[in-house]
């Protein structure tokens, strides 16, 4: 899943790409995706791109104050083309095309989805504030605003909650996800499942330093790549996250994983939990 450095750079990428073009027309190949009816799609048709930013994890092209925003969810992604086929896609459920943005010079955009469950979303709006899930965004964590004191608050407004999940919660620090907390917490040498206002001012300290430096150094290095490229750059770059086995390159010990329903999430137990395995419920149960 793109989080924040990937929507980041395909934000930018995308900017240079799109800016003054004007927008033909948007073919919608995976109905579900839309979730939005007024205004309508034709209302995009013939607008100039303005801008391309980002709201979190959301893309937000500016087509002269109508607004696409994209959510690529677990398995979305944006490929850019230099050439559109001439036929207009058709909707298929073989076909990984969500949706195609045809620009006025030829080129465009495919939207694609991999996979069956399908979470891809696409907004049609006046203001991206009209998207639910970005107006109940949390801060984003690479703003200058972004103190260990608003941190800090954060994690003790989230009492108990592990702090695994209070990274990677939307609503509650913008952008992070399942792959950026698990680098975040081995880079602060901290368990997963540390309760949120149990952190000491040293461990605030060290999650911070780690939480800015993890997902800005991963900006930092996506930015100026295509899209075509970002997968790779983030993937060669983790530590833990979807390493279980491998030896972690900081000590070298074995990583490893807790899974759950839909999702798991990756560690070393000698940098994050004093060398002791964390409960795997999953694990557990096939070993009865
Ligand atoms: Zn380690």
């Amino acid at each position: 899943m793109p989080e924040l450095p990937e929507v980041e750079a395909l934000a930018l990428d995308l900017k240079g790409r799109l800016d003054g073009r004007a927008i033909v027309k948007v073919h919608v190949a995976a109905f579900s995706a839309l979730k939005t009816f007024d205004p309508p799609l034709s209302a995009l048709e013939g607008t100039l791109v303005d801008d391309v930013t980002r709201h979190g994890k959301f893309l937000d092209i500016d087509a002269s104050g109508v607004h696409l925003v994209l959510h690529l969810a677990r398995a979305g992604w944006v490929r850019w083309r230099e050439e559109l086929p001439m036929v207009p896609p058709k909707p298929s459920s073989k076909s990984t095309l969500a949706v195609r943005i045809e620009l006025d010079d030829g080129t465009g955009l495919d939207v694609t989805e991999a996979g069956t469950r399908k979470s891809l979303a696409m907004y049609v709006v006046r203001d991206p504030h009209d998207v639910p899930g970005i107006a109940s965004l949390g801060p984003d964590p690479l703003e200058d605003g972004f103190t260990v004191d608003v941190l800090g608050s954060i994690l003790q407004r989230e009492g108990r909650k592990q702090v695994k999940g209070v990274l990677r919660h939307q609503g509650t620090i913008a952008g992070i996800g399942n792959a950026y907390s698990d680098e975040i917490l081995h880079a602060a040498r901290m368990s997963p499942y540390k309760p949120a206002n149990s952190l000491t001012d040293d461990e605030l300290a060290t999650l911070y330093a780690a939480l800015r430096r993890t997902v800005g150094d991963a900006v930092e290095r996506s930015r100026g790549l295509a899209a075509s490229e970002l997968k790779g750059e983030k993937k060669s770059n983790l530590a833990v996250h979807g390493r279980a086995g491998e030896a972690c390159p900081v000590c070298g010990d074995t990583v490893r994983e807790v899974s759950f329903a839909d999702s798991s999430l990756q560690y070393c137990p000698t940098c994050q939990t004093g060398g002791k395995p964390l409960a795997d419920r999953r694990m557990s149960r096939l070993l009865k």
